[in-house]
């Protein structure tokens, strides 16, 4: 178990790390970047650097925590990347079950390979499921999360690379959107976020603006925390109700 500083959930809970890039939110994947400093930093849980591993022990971590807690799953990977066995998987949601008392959050670029793991199996009751849509060129990952019953389905709009266009929100619970940071950064422009909030807002749906990233609002390069959060001069960070006591 990991605090973290990923403004909507309160901590990471990593039973995998490593992945490898799918599609073009992953060019400067931020985990790639953590996970090679934590090995050339001598952390024994990255020895394998970005090179995919799976974490067992990690497994029974949820048992010790008393107080609710919204938790990121796998934050340092991708849980539906091809080399996750199912039934480690299995593993993941049966610890999920066992621990009502959190609320954990799942979210994947592989949206078929999730769709095809939940076909068989029921997603546990304090599970939210989520899907990245970086461009519109995966927008089809909305329809794939719509196949899953979740309490709680999930838009990860991040990094905002590009005009989405119209977007079939039936179904959807909770909208993040946010740029792009490291020295590689995309910009993203205002237009596009306000478009899809105005789409969130027609559909009574709770959207959360993480941060404008490495590029601004005006469009100048500069650090993440200079550029802030601020959505046409507001904090714009809602969130959907959760089901379990806060
Ligand atoms: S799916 Fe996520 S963790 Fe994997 S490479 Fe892409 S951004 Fe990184």
């Amino acid at each position: 178990m990991k605090k973290t500083k990923i403004d909507w959930t309160k901590q990471t809970w990593n039973l995998v790390t490593g992945c490898t890039k799918h599609s073009a939110g992953c060019a400067n994947c931020y985990a790639l970047v953590i996970a090679e400093r934590l090995k050339a930093m001598g952390n024994a849980k990255y020895a394998n650097g970005f090179k995919l591993t799976l974490h067992p022990k990690a497994l029974d971590e949820p048992y010790t925590w008393k107080k609710h807690r919204k938790v990121f799953v796998c934050s340092m990977s991708d849980p539906f990347h091809k080399d996750v066995p199912k039934d480690f998987i299995d593993k993941i949601l049966k610890v999920i079950e066992d621990n009502p008392q959190h609320t954990f959050q799942m979210l994947t670029k592989r949206a078929g390979e999730m769709v095809a793991y939940f076909k068989d199996r029921d997603v546990p009751s304090n599970l939210w499921v989520g899907v990245t849509v970086e461009n519109a060129d995966v927008k089809h990952r909305i329809d794939c999360l719509r196949e899953v019953a979740t309490p709680k389905r999930f838009l990860s709009i991040e990094p905002l690379l590009g005009e989405l266009g119209d977007l079939d929100l039936t179904g959807i619970n909770w909208i993040i959107v946010g740029g792009e940071s490291g020295k590689n950064a995309r910009p993203m422009a205002e237009t596009w976020v306000l478009d899809i909030k105005r789409q969130a807002d027609a559909n009574g749906i709770p959207f959360f603006f993480k941060q404008w990233g490495a590029w601004g609002r005006d469009g100048v390069k500069r650090s993440v925390k200079a550029n802030g959060k601020l959505l046409q001069g507001k904090i714009v960070q809602n969130m959907p109700k959760d089901n379990i006591t806060e």
